[in-house]
């Protein structure tokens, strides 16, 4: 994990928030390989969600809102973690959060680690960041920073069955920010306090909700293994009920082989998405407190009821993170693998087998030598053309030997590198070397754009 977070770093995928003031908990920036990185997962999630669906409408509501909408969906009341104090030292944990807890008093020996009287009793703490519209911070002027985007959707449920002609079972996607905060944050983006999510809400007609929720956390968790995470890193859980949410009529979770979280530091299948079946309790709240009917009127049984709604809901960080460890590798030049374009960096190659969709660099081009006015030339126009009708992220790099650029653009998980060498020069051809085998082929550049439509695709 460690270096994972080092090479984010090193390379630009992630930052610490504020780091020239020493930084702020739980809070991360994107660079400029983690945004590409960022956007490419927002991509797959927005065309297997929503574009290639004939069922599921987009949607960007605010990240204010009015203060009741919290109080309606139970967030004010109930969306409280509970909270204990080390009486010695003051640190604050989730009670839990038993692990941590028991690290904690491993700190504290001569105080008797472990006994109750090291603790104070548990307190509830809601999760919802405060705030003001407007310049007067009084109690009528305050609201809260969404913790989740699932209630700007329910929210204009009825702006969008009267905007659109949807009919029951829809659904309506949102990616955005959201803010919970976390009594504790830990394991890089794993647990932060500032996120983007990517949400669904699915209404359906009720007692077909136990169908659509089958349907979607199978849906889902096809989707992480169609983007490359290996099938032993990834499963299905049921949560116990006394474990789901205020809202929730059942839960399953997407677990991910965490490489953290476990005893004594070891790896942990543990969430990576959510996929809850929210009953009606949301409308229905809703309703309550606007006084508007937030109901469907069935035009097949001519009846009205108020949809279930099944919702799947993932953080892109954690997303991020999971992606990233899963392609993480490192893999020794000297041995088989090794290959005679690679040597001269005589270092390890460590590789980011991102899928190709993910990587934030589609295509890296290299001039043999940068010295050589021709392969420069031939390279840079390579360069311009394939960034023209690719449309994607395409690099140019000339800098050192050619070894360590393809070892720069391994680590970073650039799937091809097309170098220009002398070759080039005489028969219009160059090679393309595949980042997982590092094995090459010539192609002609005239072909390029076929084969880089048909490898991308
Ligand atoms: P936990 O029990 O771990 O606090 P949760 O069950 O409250 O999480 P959900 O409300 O189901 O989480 O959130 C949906 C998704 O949003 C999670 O599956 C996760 O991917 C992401 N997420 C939730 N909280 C955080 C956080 N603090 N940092 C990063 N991602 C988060």
């Amino acid at each position: 994990m460690e270096k994972i977070v080092a090479l984010c770093k090193r390379r630009g995928f992630i930052f610490q928030n504020s780091e020239i003031y020493g930084g702020v908990n739980g809070i991360w920036d994107l660079g400029p390989l983690g945004v590409a990185l960022a956007n490419n997962i927002k991509k797959q999630w927005w065309e297997s969600m929503v574009l290639l669906r004939d069922d599921v409408i987009g949607l960007d509501s605010s990240i204010l809102s009015h203060p009741r909408v919290w109080e309606a969906s139970g967030h004010l009341r109930s969306f409280t973690d509970p909270l204990v104090e080390c009486k010695i030292c003051h640190e604050r944990f989730r009670a839990d959060h038993k692990k941590e807890i028991e690290e904690h008093t491993k700190t504290h020996p001569s105080a008797g680690s472990g006994q109750a009287d090291a603790w104070t009793d548990v307190k509830h703490f809601n999760l919802m960041f405060k705030t003001f519209v407007g310049p007067i911070e009084d109690d009528r002027n305050k609201t809260y920073l969404r913790p989740e985007t699932a209630q700007g959707i329910f929210i204009n449920f009825e702006n969008v069955l009267s905007s659109s002609r949807v009919k029951i079972p829809f659904g309506i996607a949102q990616i955005g920010k959201g803010f919970r905060n976390e009594i504790t944050t830990s394991n890089f983006l794993f647990r932060v306090r500032e996120f983007e999510m990517m949400e669904l809400e699915f209404f359906v007609k009720p007692g077909t909700d136990s169908k659509w929720f089958e349907y979607w956390k199978k849906e889902r968790l096809n989707w992480y293994l169609n983007l490359g995470i290996k099938k032993e890193n990834i499963k299905l859980t049921n949560l116990p009920k006394e474990d789901v949410a205020h809202y929730s009529k059942g839960t399953s979770e997407i677990w991910y082989n965490w490489p953290f979280g476990g005893a004594q530091g070891k790896p942990w299948f543990g969430e990576l998405e959510g996929v809850a079946n929210r009953g009606d309790y949301d409308l229905i709240q809703h309703s309550k407190l606007s006084g508007r009917e937030l109901s469907y009127y069935d035009e097949e049984s001519k009846k009205r009821y108020v949809p279930y709604v099944v919702e799947p809901s993932v953080g892109v960080g954690r997303a991020i993170l999971a992606f990233l460890i899963d392609s993480y590798s490192e893999e020794n030049p000297s041995a088989s693998i090794r290959q005679a374009q690679d040597k001269g960096s005589g270092q390890d190659r460590v590789v980011l087998k991102l899928h190709p969709k993910l990587s934030p660099i589609k295509v890296a081009v290299f001039p043999l030598l940068s010295n050589k006015l021709p392969l420069a030339k031939m390279a840079r126009a390579i360069y311009d053309n394939l960034k023209k009708s690719i449309k994607d992220s395409i690099a140019f790099d000339e800098r050192g030997n050619i070894g360590k650029r393809y070892y720069s653009q391994d680590e970073i998980g650039t799937p091809f590198c097309i170098t220009v060498d002398f070759q080039s020069l005489e028969d219009d051809t160059v090679t393309i070397r595949d980042r997982d085998t590092t094995k090459q082929e010539r192609v002609k550049v005239k072909n390029l754009i076929n084969y880089f439509n048909d490898k991308l695709k």
